[in-house]
Order: structure tokens, then C-alpha cells, then sequence
């Protein structure tokens, strides 16, 4: 076969099979265009997936007929004035999104700058460029883009579904609109609106409070009100934007935003230091929401990675990756009293208006016994704290009986100090309920806690620590106690003997069948030591291939956090609950337990007024 050079149509098709795989991408080059052009309105219209058609009107630059004629030429560009490849400010930089789809589809460019009168226009079908011709024309530019692919059918082929390749250019289009909160978007599938949001002012707004009011923008409502800011500034390294609480998280990756120097894109080592931020804060295999903004130097980011561009490579990948991970961790860590308001929300649903009528009370609703209480008003069933020994020379309780068999009671305390009590963001203690849950008073609403995940959190927290530093302080058994296990069991565990020493646990053989445990972490105190063994041997078992025990520090936290707290269906006193809801003020992360679930739910008084139809 003779030797040739390549027809000039035939490179833009290839070319297009790089830069253009589907509509979506075609529609990103001609809205990063546009935004090059300096244009602050955008108005994106799309047909048949954006197979049919694709457009985008700006209100940027424009173009001269001269500029019109070479736009479409290849590696024609206005914007990589200094071959410096290391310093890119523009999104376009390659000169070849025009010609290739031009090479594929049938394009229109029509377009006008301000100082002239008259607008024009240049089409390009499938590789082949009309002349140039005058219309009238608004300032700035529209792009057209028909029957994307006519020209390469096998490609068409490779296209999903409408509904599919829709989504794909909205998630651009989002992901752009996030990027730039000055500028005003519409995005329009035939008649149906899909995006509008206008450009946030930039008098109101300055600096990263305009990316924020943009996130919250297009995430809505109850990301916004379920998000904490995050802002850092560390080695010439810039991460801000909004992240979700832990308790608010979704069953994929849909929602996360990420941008690199204001460009979308999808970073692997990012995403990962992301979700280890997370990891033990919410449910395996639940994704949380965020939109974060990460600025670099130039000098250390490569965005010439791929033609479609959201792949980046970073020169200082560690450097960055700590920083993600810092900022993350810092900011999760300061929302320790938040928990999510969709988890109110939900509770508020739970409540069913009571059906009865108030003629209808019976004789027994009326009657105090505990058991008519509880049977009558299960979810009500408020018990009077119980007292501890010492707790007859403190605070006298009075109880207060009401008729509906609830049994209300109040500290008696100046009224000075019980305001001064509900300062703290977990409020006060009035009571315990089904000895499993705390209801706690605060400035304005109720704090209802579970006692057992709030108290698991905590003591997680602290052996995270405790085992972050050397060694751990370790307590005699008085009694050693003898745990029964299978064969195997024991001996799994015996090979882990000093694993486990490490972990405040000293164990002995007891015969073929049994272990003998002579010392534990001093900070469990008491609990079921047996149940934590047997936990222990079912991680042993699985781990046991890949790590050893001191790599998997979070789940032996875990194991011995659930064994040693305060279970449910234990009474606490008064002064015992405060001690907890102080506790949890102090502990980074204490609005999930481990396993992701609310320790507490806040009800406002406006919520709860809701509830009774008082607003
Ligand atoms: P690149 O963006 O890499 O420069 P393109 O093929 O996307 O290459 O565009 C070629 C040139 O056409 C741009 O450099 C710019 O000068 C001009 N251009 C394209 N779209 C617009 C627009 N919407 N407004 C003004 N000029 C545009
Ligand atoms: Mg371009």
C-alpha cells in the first residue's frame, strides 16, 4: 500500500473519536467555549439526547467573520498564546473541538461582536465549510450542533438510550455551573426545563461564599441544610466547598462534585482520601455528598492528561491527598452536634396524630400503674430517673402525674441555672425512657439520645486514641474469667496472643478448649468479655490472611467499644445522663456511632409545635 498523508476530514473524524465520544462531550466543548468568550448567560437547548441536536447561545465575545472562517480549521486557537503547556488559564487550548465535530455532524456558528451591526454565520456538514453569511445577530455567539455522528455511523451505535445520554450532558452542564457562580445557566430538553439558575451577585456574594450559595443552588434544599462548609489553606494548597453531614449519605456516587482549578473533574486518589475521611463515620457502602474545590499551583497540576480532560495528574499527590484528608477530617470532626435534619424530619413523619377522641378515655388510661402507661402510650412511656445511693443528698426530683399516665418531673433547680444548663448544645437530662433512650431539654427544642450508640461512640473515640499512643493502660481481672470457644477458635486466638497484649488484652490457654482472660483495657470497665471474644475470633478468622491486627485497629476499636458501653436497657440517674450529653460534647464525631446511625435526634420547639398545629 502506498504511503499518504491522511485527507484533512479524515484526521477531524479521528480526532473526533478522541475529543467526542458522546453528546455530552460535544456540549462541553461548546459551553467551555463560551465561557472562554467571557459569556456570564448560557443557554443550552438539546433534542433526542442530544443526538438530534445540541445548542448553546452565549453572550460572550463573539467572533468577526475572519475569526468564524478559522475557528473551524484545525489547531486554529485564540488562546495558547505562548506554547506554555504548563500554564493553562483557558479551557480550550488544543483547537480541534470545531473541526472535529464539524467533520461529524452538521454545525451552525452564528455569532456577532459588539462593534459591529451586522452578525454572521458559517455551516459545516460533515467536513465540508460554507462561506460566510451575514445575518442579524444578538452579541455573542450561538453554536448548533445536528445529527451529531451522521457522518460516523458506527459510532451512533455505541450511544445509549436518551434518557441515558440526557443525563450525561446535565451532569456536565451541572458540574460547569458549579465552577461558575457569576454566570447564569439554562438548560432546556425540548420544552422541559432541566437547570436554570442565575449568576449569584457578586455584590452579595464574594469569594468562596459565592461557590457556596452556587452548591447549594443546584443541590437543593436538603443537602444545604445537612452540609458544613469547609475551608483550607495549607502550603499554597486551597480546598473549600460544602461536604454532608455523615448522617445524611446516598447509595451511590451521583452527588459528589469535585473540581480541580475550577475544572470538573474525577480523581481517583481525591476521591479516595474523600471517602477515608468517612470511613467509620457512616454505613459501608454508602456514599457520601459533597462539592469541593481544590486549587494548585500550575506548576504541580497536569491537566493535559486526556483530550475529554477530567483526568488530571498531580506532581505532589501525597502532599495533596494529606491535605484532603486533614481538611475533611478537621471539619467532620468540629460537627460533632449536628446530626442530620432529614433524621428529624423523618422522626416528626413517625409520629402518627393520636386517632381517639378525648371523651373516649378509659378509666385505666387515667390510672398511674407503669404497665397501663406503657401499654397505652408505648411511645411515651416516660420513667422517672431512678435515683442512685448517692443521689438521695442531691437535687430532690418532683413528679408531676398527669392524667394521660405520663409521669413528667423537674429538677428543682433556680431558674438561672437550668437556663444556664441548656447552653450547652446537648441541653439537660430529664429523663430516661424504656431505659434505653435520654431526653435531653435544650435552649430551643429536645435532644433524645441512644444511650448505647452515643455511649459506643465515645469509648470507640477514646481507644482510637489510646491506641494512637504506645501502650495501653490494662486491669486485673479479680476473677479471671474462663470463655469456653471451639478447637479452632482458641486456636486462632493463641496466635494472636501478642496482638491482642497490645490491645490491653492478656489471654491464656485453659485447657484444649477454652482461654482464660487475666487482664483487660482498664477503660471497659465492666462487660461482657465474652461476647468481645468471640467477636475478636470472628475478625481473627477473616483477617487473618490479609493484615494483622494492628492494621485493622478500627474494627478491634469497634469490637471492644460495642462490648464495653453502657447497654441498652440499662438505668442511668440523672446525674449519669449529663455526664453522657457532656461527654458527647467533647467527642469528635459523637453524632454517628460507629456504624453510621444518629446517636441523637434534635427536635426543635418549632418543629414540635408543628406537630401539635400551634404554627
Ligand atoms: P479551542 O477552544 O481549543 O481554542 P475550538 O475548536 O473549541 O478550540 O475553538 C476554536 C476557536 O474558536 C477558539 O479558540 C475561539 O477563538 C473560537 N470560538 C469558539 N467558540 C466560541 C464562542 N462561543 N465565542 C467566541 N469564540 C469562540
Ligand atoms: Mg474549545
Amino acid at each position: 500500500m502506498a504511503l499518504r498523508a491522511l485527507p484533512e476530514n479524515l484526521i477531524n473524524q479521528i480526532a473526533a473519536g478522541e475529543v467526542v465520544e458522546r453528546p455530552a462531550s460535544a456540549l462541553k466543548e461548546l459551553v467551555e467555549n463560551a465561557l472562554d468568550a467571557g459569556a456570564t448567560r448560557l443557554d443550552v437547548q438539546i433534542r433526542g439526547g442530544g443526538k438530534t441536536l445540541l445548542s448553546v447561545q452565549d453572550n460572550g465575545s463573539g467572533m468577526t467573520p475572519e475569526e468564524l472562517n478559522l475557528a473551524v480549521e484545525r489547531h486554529t486557537t485564540s488562546k495558547l498564546s505562548d506554547e506554555d503547556l504548563w500554564n493553562i488559564n483557558t479551557f480550550g487550548f488544543r483547537g480541534e473541538a470545531l473541526p472535529s465535530i464539524g467533520a461529524i455532524s452538521r454545525l451552525l456558528i452564528s455569532s456577532r461582536v459588539s462593534n459591529q451591526d451586522m452578525g454572521w454565520k458559517l455551516k459545516v456538514e460533515g467536513g465540508l465549510k460554507s462561506e460566510v453569511e451575514p445575518l442579524p445577530h444578538s452579541q455573542g455567539t450561538r453554536v448548533e450542533i445536528r445529527d451529531l455522528f451522521f457522518a460516523t455511523p458506527a459510532r451512533l451505535k455505541f450511544l445509549k438510550t436518551d434518557a441515558t445520554e440526557t443525563a450525561h450532558a446535565l451532569e456536565i452542564i451541572t458540574r460547569i455551573a458549579m465552577a461558575h457562580p457569576h454566570v447564569s445557566f439554562s438548560m432546556k430538553e425540548d420544552d422541559r426545563d432541566l437547570l436554570t439558575v442565575s449568576g449569584v451577585s457578586e455584590a452579595l456574594f464574594s469569594g468562596e461564599d459565592q461557590f457556596f450559595q452556587r452548591i447549594r443552588d443546584i443541590m437543593g434544599k436538603e443537602f444545604s441544610e445537612n452540609a458544613l462548609p469547609l475551608s483550607m489553606d495549607r502550603n499554597g494548597i486551597r480546598l473549600f466547598g460544602l461536604i454532608s453531614l455523615p448522617t445524611l449519605h446516598r447509595g451511590g456516587a451521583s452527588h459528589q462534585y469535585l473540581f480541580v482549578n475550577k475544572r470538573p473533574v474525577k480523581d481517583r486518589m481525591i476521591q479516595a482520601a474523600i471517602r477515608d475521611s468517612y470511613q467509620d463515620l457512616i454505613p459501608h457502602g454508602r456514599y457520601p455528598l459533597y462539592a469541593l474545590f481544590l486549587e494548585v499551583p500550575n506548576e504541580i497540576v497536569d491537566v493535559n492528561v486526556h483530550p475529554s480532560k477530567t483526568e488530571v495528574r498531580f506532581r505532589e499527590g501525597g502532599m495533596i491527598r494529606g491535605s484532603v484528608t486533614g481538611a475533611l477530617k478537621t471539619t467532620l470532626g468540629s460537627a460533632y452536634h449536628k446530626t442530620s435534619s432529614t433524621i428529624a424530619q423523618e422522626t416528626l413523619e413517625s409520629f402518627k396524630r393520636p386517632s381517639f377522641q378525648r371523651e373516649s378515655f378509659s378509666k385505666e388510661m387515667f390510672s398511674r400503674g407503669p404497665s397501663s402507661s406503657a401499654s397505652s402510650y408505648g411511645a411515651f412511656d416516660l420513667k422517672r430517673a431512678p435515683m442512685s445511693e448517692s443521689q438521695n443528698t442531691s437535687p430532690s426530683l418532683t413528679g408531676m402525674d398527669l392524667p394521660m399516665g405520663r409521669t413528667f418531673f423537674k429538677e428543682e433547680a433556680s431558674f438561672e441555672k437550668e437556663h444556664e444548663n441548656m447552653a450547652y448544645p446537648l441541653g439537660m437530662a430529664i429523663a430516661q425512657f424504656h431505659e434505653t433512650y435520654v431526653v435531653a431539654q435544650t435552649q430551643d427544642g429536645i435532644v433524645i439520645v441512644d444511650q448505647h450508640a452515643a455511649h459506643e461512640r465515645l469509648v470507640y473515640e477514646k481507644l482510637k486514641k489510646l491506641f494512637s499512643g504506645e501502650s495501653i493502660e490494662r486491669q486485673s481481672l479479680l476473677i479471671p474469667e474462663v470463655i469456653e470457644l471451639q478447637p479452632e477458635e482458641v486456636t486462632c486466638l493463641l496466635q494472636h496472643l501478642d496482638d491482642l497484649a497490645y490491645f490491653g488484652l492478656i489471654l491464656e490457654p485453659f485447657g484444649g478448649n477454652a482461654v482464660l482472660v487475666r487482664e483487660a483495657p482498664a477503660l471497659l470497665g465492666n462487660f461482657d468479655m465474652k461476647g468481645l471474644v468471640k467477636d475478636l475470633v470472628d475478625e481473627l478468622k477473616e483477617l487473618e490472611t490479609h493484615h494483622t491486627l494492628k492494621e485493622r485497629l478500627h474494627e478491634v476499636c469497634s469490637s471492644m467499644a460495642c462490648h464495653g458501653s453502657v447497654r441498652a436497657g440499662k438505668r442511668m440517674n440523672l446525674p449519669e445522663m449529663n455526664a453522657l450529653l457532656r461527654e458527647m460534647e467533647k467527642t469528635p464525631f459523637s453524632g454517628q456511632c460507629n456504624h453510621g446511625r444518629p446517636t441523637y435526634v434534635e427536635l426543635k420547639l418549632k418543629d414540635i409545635e408543628r406537630l401539635f398545629g400551634r404554627s
